[in-house]
């Protein structure tokens, strides 16, 4: 049987620019989603990439040949697009954009009228409208026009500014480095820590598809711009976005680069010390922390399969008001259950100042947990029989098998093995108290996959 051939990846549609992401190719998209749409009203925005105007372009003339009504929101984060897709009432929204990805790429993310990325279903409803040329062009009286819409960027910003203490905030008066990563961000985040009384330090601030600054993902790599930025002015927090800002990435006052979900703890624990008994959502890639947090308070957590769709879908579906992931990403439903990085900020300067307490001095409360990374390579066509055993051989243990295989230990150690989908590998993410500990754990789980693999015949 053929297989169904795909558009959409994990996080929407993610191209080489004019290699396969051509106008031709964001002009035909743009008809497909206008035909899913039914002639709707579609609210377009776009971040900083070299690209931008081209395929906006392109896929607002798809839109409109199928007699939708195209808003152009302008350049803006991610997740001020979706804000307004719902604040406007929209039938839809599309943003183009590559997120965290190289500077060559660029995509195209469709949102339903709440601003949520539409379901996996619905994409394959566009991926069909596209193969199957079943593209509805409107007659040539029914055509719309296009319209801006202004002010997006100031409405995002006070909706965030709604889920916040603002005056107890700005008593404190902290100053805050901003890395916007030559990205989005930059028209957002400095507004907003200044409405929120920071002193604003931006570095990375010009938005430069090229992403002369660091590359457009903030990992603890590329981020010793902005921790040594903190300690030679003195800063209190830091935080990077990556190119669409919907993913933040935190610095705390001693310049230490902390990861994704030991900031989503910090707003878990807020979160529930205030909703006791509430459902956190989160891929089972989080570290343990996260659920160390929900069984101290007595919250409800759900795990899910990695990636960001997913989290926001079973938040929809559970009711969820907060979800997380451990790369930098914080879906916070009271505002919108999408990943959002001013929003992320917003809370985080919100829980420094309800407790008075310095961003070094909240993370050092938290659980600690050493995390060990590995891989080993295993045949594709093994894959399958290789996971199944292994899942015999560790049924015992009571494993999460939501996304590969999780296991959890009574002294809080934890080990995921999970199959890459685009490689011939097994990944291992352990973490415990201790790093020797963690590395015990790799090893272990190591040395019994690797016995299950049989070696290639010659
Ligand atoms: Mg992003």
């Amino acid at each position: 049987m053929e297989k169904p051939r795909r558009l959409f990846g994990t996080n929407g549609i993610r191209k080489i620019v004019n290699r396969e992401l051509t106008p031709e190719f964001a002009a035909k998209i743009g008809e497909a989603i206008g035909s899913f749409f039914r002639q709707g009203n579609i609210l377009i925005g776009y971040d900083g990439r070299k690209s931008n105007i081209m395929l906006v372009n392109a896929v607002t003339s798809g839109l409109l040949s199928t007699g939708c009504k195209v808003y152009d929101g302008g350049m803006a984060p991610t997740p001020c697009i979706q804000y307004a897709v719902g604040n406007h009432k929209m039938d839809g929204g599309v943003m183009v954009t590559a997120s965290h990805n190289p500077p060559e790429y660029n995509g195209i993310k469709v949102m339903w009228n709440d601003g949520v990325e539409i379901t996996s279903r619905q994409e394959r409803e566009i991926e069909d409208l596209f193969f199957k040329e079943r593209i509805r062009l409107a007659s040539w009286e029914c055509i719309k026009q296009r319209f801006s819409l202004l002010g997006l960027l100031d409405e995002y910003r006070e909706s965030i500014k709604r889920h916040i203490n603002v005056a107890e905030i700005r008593k404190r008066h902290y100053h805050i480095v901003v890395d916007a990563g030559n990205g989005v961000a930059s028209l957002v985040i400095p507004y907003l820590a200044r409405d929120l009384g920071c002193k604003v330090t931006t570095i990375n601030g010009d938005i430069d598809g090229t992403f002369p600054g660091r590359m457009p993902e903030p990992r603890p790599e590329n981020l010793g711009s902005l921790a040594a930025t903190i300690t030679a002015i003195g800063a209190d927090i830091g935080v990077a976005f990556d190119g669409d800002a919907d993913r933040s990435i935190f610095v705390d006052d001693e310049g230490k680069v902390q990861w994704g979900d030991r900031s989503f703890a910090l707003i878990e624990e807020d979160f529930l010390m205030m909703n006791q008994g509430e459902t956190i959502v989160t891929p089972v890639s989080s570290s343990q922390v996260v659920k160390d947090i929900a069984e101290k308070y007595e919250g409800r957590l759900v795990w899910t399969k990695v990636g960001s769709i997913i989290v926001s879908h079973t938040m929809k579906r559970l009711k969820a008001k907060l979800g997380g992931e451990e790369n930098g990403g914080v879906f916070y439903g009271p505002h919108q259950p999408v990943r959002d990085g001013a929003m992320s900020t917003a809370l985080i300067l919100s829980i420094m100042a309800k407790a008075d307490e310095t961003l070094s001095e909240l993370f050092e409360a938290l659980p600690r947990y050493y995390l060990v990374k590995d891989k080993v390579v295993c045949p594709t066509e093994q894959k399958i029989n290789v996971f199944k055993t292994l899942n015999e051989e560790v049924n015992h243990l009571n494993p999460e098998r939501i996304d590969g295989v999780k296991l959890w230990f009574p002294d809080n150690s934890s080990i995921l093995i999970r199959p890459s989908g685009t490689e011939p590998i097994y990944r291992f993410y352990a973490e415990a108290k201790t790093k020797e500990k963690a590395v015990k754990l790799v090893k272990e789980y190591k040395e019994k996959l690797q016995h299950l693999i049989s070696p290639r015949e010659k």
